[in-house]
């Protein structure tokens, strides 16, 4: 509200003293780009439902353009905000991780770099500087002109009622054939599709022909299973790149819940002539040719969800495929429940031979849901794999984190990080230094958790739940919180359900989750505290599961509910 006054006295004294004021008036709202510190992922949740622009989250940390009355609004509400960028550019940001061998000096060639998280940083660059850091040997991300913060959700029933061994689901996951795996990291890392396993080629993502001699591979397998196949295609400078998207449409009626096994599909290589040769056996013709082989088992019964197999371009160059695949699956209202990304599933020291693999589940309570299922599947099935699961350093370099930027639940399942493949990224990646047997237990791990969440009974849905909270602001709906105020609400027609707690510092209350019938009803919520006056004084009126009210909620998740409207408290003088 400040601002605005700001503003328009800037802006009436320019038109009568001349136009040098207006720069003044720009200059105040220009975007800053700011690190926030947060606690937990629920304050997170909390910030990503106020008109925060939130570009990337790690853990403690976010990323987000703000005005400057953000930033004072923010701090004034106790958080830590450091403006790292004062003329901020979205086009320009990216999330770089330098591996350890990278030159030290690497960064230094961006416009600018801010460290950001584990390992990370934060590069603003040009598409010619980005373009020359990974060829440096420096991950990078491009990040989003904003993310979607997932809401709280329910965690997938098949956890929250046991995952329970099935002797189907042993028949489908020894039905893995480690021939075939082999089959399809040789004919992927090979120049042509005539003989098998013969000379190196190139997956890079700019040698179209090579990347798109793989891209027909994989349609020719999926379409040959009976999937419904198609291309989606997206470029980059020029360059057209394509992700290749198979499905198992679920054959519940009732069921719009779509899980996807993605891996992508290009490589690179930093020792070669990369238009010429980059193998990519283990990066990532292995979680490529375990999508194909789960594929080709899955397919051969139905289940009530949709099953998505999608391989991934344009990973090495930023995520630029999954992203736009996220992307496109977010604005036509895909359903996805979860996305399970294999990248690098094939390689071990041995000895020890100790078979530790990470996986890579973020702070997402939907996505640790999701991890869980893939690690009771590998207990319950006997697989030789000791899987570590990465919540808080969770990594943003592999195609996962399209989806995280979505909203949407996801893992990602590699090898062991601190045991990484020698021959990452370069033409020796190639089947001959391969460990497979990771690949075959990583497959049959996909398998039985695909099989498993897509079998999902729909009367496992949990019951529906009622979550109400809000903040209580001083003067205004932009106002500072009003800690220490109590809030009750109730339902209007029996007053037999209600709730009563107090706000914190910074205004903020929430109720503890209740289970509900699916009754419509109406609630109220109300704010009272000694020495102030709240508006409106009647409080709030929320329908639960009411009809054309509703588009005064927000919905956190199936049937969850919040108030829309802060409530207002003034000072009674
Ligand atoms: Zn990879």
């Amino acid at each position: 509200m400040k601002i605005r006054l700001h503003l328009t006295y800037a802006l009436v004294t320019a038109l009568l003293i001349g136009s040098s004021l207006i720069l003044v008036a720009r200059a105040r709202s220009e975007q800053r780009l700011v690190i926030v510190t947060y606690e937990g992922f629920s304050e997170l949740q909390r910030l990503g439902s106020q008109a925060l622009q939130i570009i990337n989250y790690q853990a403690g940390v976010l990323a987000a353009l703000c005005s400057d009355g953000q930033v004072a609004e923010l701090r004034q509400a106790g958080f830590e905000v450091r403006i790292i960028d004062s003329t901020a550019n979205l086009s320009l940001y990216y999330l770089a991780y330098p591996l350890p061998a990278t030159d030290p000096q690497a960064l230094s060639i961006a416009l600018a770099s801010f460290a950001y998280g584990k390992d990370a940083y934060i590069v603003k660059a040009t598409s010619e500087q980005a373009h020359a850091l990974s060829e440096r040997g420096v991950d990078l991300f491009k990040l989003p002109d904003s993310i979607v913060v997932p809401s709280p959700q329910h965690r997938p029933a098949a956890v929250s009622a046991g995952l329970m061994y099935s002797p189907a689901v042993q028949s489908m996951v020894d039905a893995v054939s480690p021939t075939l795996l082999l089959h399809h990291v040789c004919k992927l890392q090979d120049r042509d599709s005539l003989t098998y396993c013969n000379e190196l080629g190139t997956r890079y993502s700019y040698a179209t022909e090579g990347l798109n001699e793989a891209a027909q591979y994989l349609y020719d397998q999926y379409a040959s299973l009976g999937l419904s196949v198609s291309y989606h295609p997206f470029s980059y400078m020029g360059t057209v790149m394509t992700n290749v998207v198979a499905e198992l449409p679920g054959v519940n009626p009732g069921s719009d819940h779509i899980y996807i096994l993605g891996a992508h599909y290009d490589s690179t290589s930093r020792d070669s002539d990369t238009f010429e040769t980059a193998p990519g056996a283990d990066d990532n013709a292995s979680g490529v040719a375990a999508v194909v082989e789960v594929a080709r088992i899955l397919s051969q019964y139905s289940f009530p969800h949709t099953l998505r197999f999608v391989n991934f371009a344009g990973e090495e160059q930023f995520l630029l495929g999954s992203s736009a695949y996220a992307k496109q699956a977010r604005e036509r209202g895909d359903l996805i429940e979860g996305m399970i990304n294999l990248d690098m599933i094939a390689y071990e020291t041995v000895p020890p031979n100790d078979h530790i693999v990470e996986i890579h589940a973020g702070q997402n309570p939907s996505s640790i849901a999701l991890a869980d299922v893939l690690i009771h599947s590998i207990s319950e099935y006997g697989l030789s794999l000791a899987p570590q699961q990465i919540i808080t350093d969770a990594t943003w370099r592999s195609d996962h984190a399209s989806f995280w930027s979505e909203g949407y639940p996801a893992i990602l399942g590699m090898e062991d990080f601190d045991d990484l493949n020698p021959h990452y990224h370069s033409k020796r990646d190639t089947v001959a230094h391969l460990q497979p047997q990771m690949m075959v237990e990583y497959t049959k791990a996909s398998v039985a958790t695909l099989a498993h969440l897509a079998s999902r009974p729909p009367q496992e849905q949990p019951p529906d739940v009622l979550e109400i909270e809000g903040y209580v602001r001083l003067n205004s709906w932009d106002g500072p919180g009003l800690s220490g105020a109590t809030v009750r609400w109730e339902t209007v027609v029996d007053s037999a359900v209600f709730g009563e707690t107090s706000t914190d510092a910074k205004g903020y209350y929430s109720f503890e989750p209740i289970a509900f019938s699916s009754a419509p009803m109406l609630i109220l919520v109300t704010a009272s505290r000694e020495g102030y006056d709240v508006e409106p004084p009647e409080g709030h009126w929320l329908w639960y599961r009411g009809d054309h009210e509703l588009h005064q909620l927000d919905f956190l998740a199936r049937m969850n509910v919040r108030t829309y409207l802060p409530i207002i408290a003034k000072h009674y003088p």
